[in-house]
């Protein structure tokens, strides 16, 4: 196929595009936008859309509530009269245009994770619609944490997590990742605290509220998808790194924090060089309390992560590659709904191999593919099977939850299909090729349909396509035959030493000296699935696995110790469940647990003091897993 796919452009989008480029900053490029149809968004922005959103919001943290306004800017078709947004849990307030004039809205019924719409009447002419609202203490993207959860013991903390479709529950907009909106934000906090956003700081010194409330500022002036606002509250120390990028974090955590992403300058010079300008100025990483529910999430200019990736040694920072990765896949180019969701994920765990070859070579590059790999066959079963609708890179969400999308078929069948692009036209034709396909649409929505329209037109010379075979990848289930294989030189030597030991040989006397956590993780995933409790006990003792400060070490071999029942790693696991939220740990451990009656019973103990810590992203998972009811 060469047609083009890009549809004309109404007069009204142009206007769109105008009022988006009217900030201070070098207008993004942007050259045309269409809406693909969004299941998860009630907006109907081919009549009017959001262009812009100013929030003046101030956090209550005794009630738990985000309360204020938000402006919106709207461009609209000819003859339009209302506006449908996103919202969910929110409490509504005046609706004005922007003399203060009161405008009708309409709240419809709410629907499971989708929320409701809210229809505003607009008046003739009116570009602008302020929304009085507060969110509900239990807003879905807003995790309220006291005091005890953080490091500091003593203030609390706040932070937000928009995707996929949890921004609704605190911004009324159109939550659809193919309406991009540029933002800007007002936060008044109390004294002693600092608010973070993902967009540049225009704090003026000093300034603060009648309350007496310090207003923190900040403004993106390119525009985003609206699952990419993000807000962080509380008591955060930053920390430079480089001329452009830094650590922010509590005080007690910045200076181990930025100690372990000395690299993330390298890492910015290594993607330019493969993909690339950095558009979004800035580059700094938030750590945030350890109850953040994923690794990391690429909120533009501010990475949020979760501190488990703290090992002391610099060995997981290749979750900064990934997350930086995103400025590009992700948050330039972006899935126009959560059916694309492995236009996201699946390129920017490609480019993440990429970004740390340079960094530190194939052979460590090797080692992230072939664990990939696993996570990939892993993901195959989880979703039902290499013949199960689940393992196709596009998606049928159309019904459920877009959570339930965020698997590791996104991710690494993503790459995979990206690595057997490569493996037939060959790694400088396919670093061109991502670098003109950044250029070429940068801040717009992409779906799998235009890609593959894109790499045919732009890519595959004739008879590439059908080798690569397109169509099965994206439209089709499991894993295609024809991916090229991963071989790790470095877990060659590992799977000896695995082999020395299922011998016989003590776990004290392999070598094992030099390893990195790669290798750690290939040598656990590598044991034999059942494991005596004598064995066990060696391996533990002489390699000291229940301790383990690296988070990933810790999981691996939790997940070995629930499998054997080995019951002195519990003391561990329980720890470990309780001391941090990240779901890519919790779920397996807990799906582990909830297999055996002994495993249950422990799994419901350990959850009832963990869930109230936990943020609801990984509530809603684990809640499913166990059956739990609120009682
Ligand atoms: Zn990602």
């Amino acid at each position: 196929m060469s047609h083009s796919f890009l549809r004309p452009v109404p007069p009204s989008l142009l206007l769109v595009l105008a009022a988006a480029c009217s900030a201070p900053a070098p207008p993004p490029e942007i050259t045309a936008v269409s809406f693909s149809p969004d299941p998860h968004s009630y907006a109907q922005p081919a009549q009017a859309r959001v262009t812009a959103v100013a929030l003046d919001l101030t956090p209550d943290f005794d009630a738990r509530v985000l309360a204020g306004t938000a402006r919106l800017a709207v461009t609209r078709a000819p003859g339009a009269s209302s506006l449908v947004l996103d919202v969910r849990d929110l409490t509504i307030g005046r609706v004005t245009d922007a003399k203060g004039a009161a405008l009708t809205f309409d709240l419809g019924a709410a629907k499971p994770f989708l929320g409701q719409p809210l229809t505003i009447a607009l008046s003739p002419g009116a570009d602008l619609v302020i929304i009085e609202y507060r969110t509900s203490p239990s807003a879905a993207a807003v995790q309220w944490l006291a005091p005890a959860q953080t490091s500091g013991k003593t203030l609390p903390f706040l932070f937000t997590q928009g995707q996929a479709i949890l921004t609704r529950t605190w911004v009324p907009t159109q939550d659809s990742p193919g309406i991009r909106q540029t933002y800007e934000a007002a936060i008044h906090v109390p004294a002693g605290m600092r608010a973070v956003m993902s967009a540049e700081e225009v704090t003026k010194a000093g300034e603060k509220d009648a309350s007496g409330r310090a207003i923190f500022r900040y403004r993106m002036t390119q525009p985003i998808p609206p699952y990419l606002i993000a807000l962080a509250v509380g008591d955060i120390a930053f920390k430079p790194i480089g001329a452009t990028t830094g650590v922010y974090a509590e005080p007690s955590v910045v200076d181990r924090a930025a100690a372990e992403f000395v690299e993330v300058d390298q890492m910015i010079a290594a993607a330019e060089k493969l993909y690339g300008p950095y558009r979004w100025g800035r580059y700094d990483i938030l750590v945030l309390p350890p109850s953040f529910p994923f690794g990391g999430m690429e909120n533009p200019r501010l990475t949020f992560a979760t501190p488990t990736i703290l090992a002391g040694d610099r060995s997981l920072v290749s979750l900064v590659a990934h997350e930086l990765a995103h400025s590009w896949s992700g948050n330039l180019v972006t899935n126009a709904n959560w059916n694309d969701f492995w236009i996201n994920e699946g390129f920017t765990v490609y480019l993440e191999g990429r970004i740390m070859e340079e960094l530190r070579g194939k052979r460590y590059a090797d080692m992230l593919r072939q664990l990939g790999r696993q996570d990939l066959d892993d993901g195959i079963a989880d979703a039902g099977g290499p013949k199960a609708a689940d393992t196709h890179l596009r998606l049928a969400l159309d019904t459920r939850d877009p959570d339930d999308g965020m698997t590791n078929i996104a991710y690494e069948k993503g790459a995979a299909f990206l690595q057997t692009i490569e493996s037939v036209v060959g790694r400088d034709r396919i670093d061109a090729f991502l670098r003109a396909y950044f250029d070429r649409f940068a801040f717009q929505p992409m779906t799998s349909d235009q890609l593959i329209a894109y790499m045919n037109e732009t890519l595959f010379k004739p008879g590439e396509a059908e080798k690569v075979n397109v169509q099965a990848w994206v439209f089709g289930p499991g894993l295609p035959g024809n991916v090229p294989p991963v071989k790790s030189e470095a877990f060659e030597a590992v799977d000896a030493q695995v082999a020395r030991w299922t011998k016989g040989d003590a776990a004290a006397g392999l070598t094992t000296r030099e390893w990195s956590t790669q290798e750690w993780l290939h040598f656990l995933r590598a044991l034999p699935q059942t494991i005596p409790a004598a064995r066990l006990t060696d391996l533990d003792r002489s390699l000291n696995l229940s301790a383990s400060g690296n988070s990933e070490i810790l999981f691996a071999w939790l997940e070995i110790a629930i499998r054997n029942r080995y019951e002195p790693a519990f003391p561990a696991l329980e720890r470990f469940l309780l001391s941090q939220g990240r779901r890519k740990f919790l779920r397996p451990l807990y799906e582990a647990l909830a297999k055996t009656d002994w495993g249950r019973t422990m799994a419901m103990r350990v959850y009832r003091q963990a869930r109230p810590t936990y943020h609801s992203v990984s509530v809603g998972t684990i809640d499913g897993i166990l059956k739990w009811q609120e009682k």
